[in-house]
């Protein structure tokens, strides 16, 4: 059907949310969920009990077994 599935690597794209602290600079990243939006609440700071919020959200292409030079 489509013609231009041609790179067959298992390259996979994952989706990461970067979670930050509002009152320190603690920064967690993680695959994103569903349901996650920048700007979300996303609980609470294990160092300084701070509001953790979803400060942004990128895409990541990993390849596996290729390394880059
Ligand atoms: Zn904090």
């Amino acid at each position: 059907m489509s013609s231009y599935s041609e790179q067959r690597q298992q390259s996979s794209t994952k989706i990461i949310t970067v979670i930050k602290c509002m009152t320190c600079d603690y920064t967690v990243e993680r695959e994103m969920k569903d349901g996650d939006f920048v700007l979300k609440v996303e609980g609470k700071c294990p160092k300084d009990n701070g509001t953790l919020y979803i400060a942004g959200i990128y895409a990541e292409t990993t390849q596996p077994q290729s390394q880059k030079k």
